[in-house]
């Protein structure tokens, strides 16, 4: 393994969700140029039940997602990981668990993208943040989470301060309050929480999770991994260094690496420069 100024990015995207472009070699060559020892792919889950179908591969495209994948994996031994992101929602739990258990991934990322019916992270459904009290939304956003949490289906928690992508933010006390349930849910159950650098292309502009949740998470003993939440090749490893920084000033010095479904913790890369 080459040494790496950057941690591997576990978080990306590919042609077949409908929304993003590139292949899993595609994000191989972009991340192993620069600077990515290891890379994740963990596209968008296929949904049975008619869940969110815009934004997924439909069940007939699995097989090739996982082929394309195996081929990646093929020209770089040891450095892809088989992946997915999988949403959580009520009622999946059981069609989840079989799904997970047929399919050998490395690494499940968990994600909550709706409350109800409400896709609140969803540019064309912006306008159900006028219909709610914002304390509401992110009660039952962190509700879901420590949900997700608690069964036991997941890696890694993703974004997961995910309602602030377009900037609508609670005052960070009340996000540690409506956050800490999901956050010793997380601890408890052993989940990663994902550094996602996406954030900082989103109007929010900034890293999920905000510095606050990510310290409250130190504290709690909570590993750490990263991820770009690239949906095109140019954005692997976007924001990777100003990520470690951010981490290390958090008070983290570790980080983990997730295979065949086990953590694996290493040292956090000793310095961080800017990326060209
Ligand atoms: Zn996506
Ligand atoms: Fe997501
Ligand atoms: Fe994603
Ligand atoms: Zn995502």
């Amino acid at each position: 393994m080459p040494l790496s100024t950057l941690p591997p990015d576990h978080h990306v995207h590919t042609v077949l969700c409908g929304h993003a472009t590139g292949t899993p070699e595609e994000y191989a060559e972009a991340a192993f140029s620069r600077g990515i020892p290891e890379l994740a792919i963990t596209d968008h889950i296929p949904a049975p039940d008619g869940y969110d179908p815009e934004t997924r591969m439909g069940m007939e495209d699995f097989a090739r997602y996982e082929a394309a994948v195996r081929k990646a994996q093929s020209h770089w031994p040891g450095r892809i990981r088989f992946g997915i992101e999988a949403d959580f929602y009520a009622g999946c739990e059981s069609w989840l668990n079989t799904f997970l258990q047929t399919h050998p991934f490395d690494v499940v990322l968990g994600a909550v993208h709706f409350i109800g019916a409400w896709g609140f992270d969803n540019p064309a459904q912006i306008g159900g943040w006028q219909e709610r009290p914002l304390d509401r939304i992110w009660s039952d956003y962190f509700d879901q989470v420590r949900r997700l949490a608690e069964t036991g289906l997941f890696d890694v928690i993703a974004h997961i301060d995910l309602p602030k992508k377009f900037g609508h933010r609670l005052p960070a006390s009340r996000l540690l309050e409506l956050a800490e349930p999901a956050l010793q849910a997380i601890a408890a159950c052993g989940l990663a929480l994902e550094i996602n650098t996406g954030g900082l292309r989103k109007p929010v502009g900034e890293i999920y999770p905000s510095p606050a949740l990510l310290r409250r998470a130190c504290e709690l003993r909570i590993p750490i991994l990263f991820g770009s939440d690239a949906h095109r090749p140019e954005d692997v490893g976007a924001g990777f260094a100003e990520a470690v920084r951010l981490v290390r000033a958090c008070g983290y010095s570790q980080h983990v690496i997730v295979e065949q479904r086990r953590l694996r913790w290493e040292s956090l890369p000793p310095v961080a420069p800017a990326m060209a």
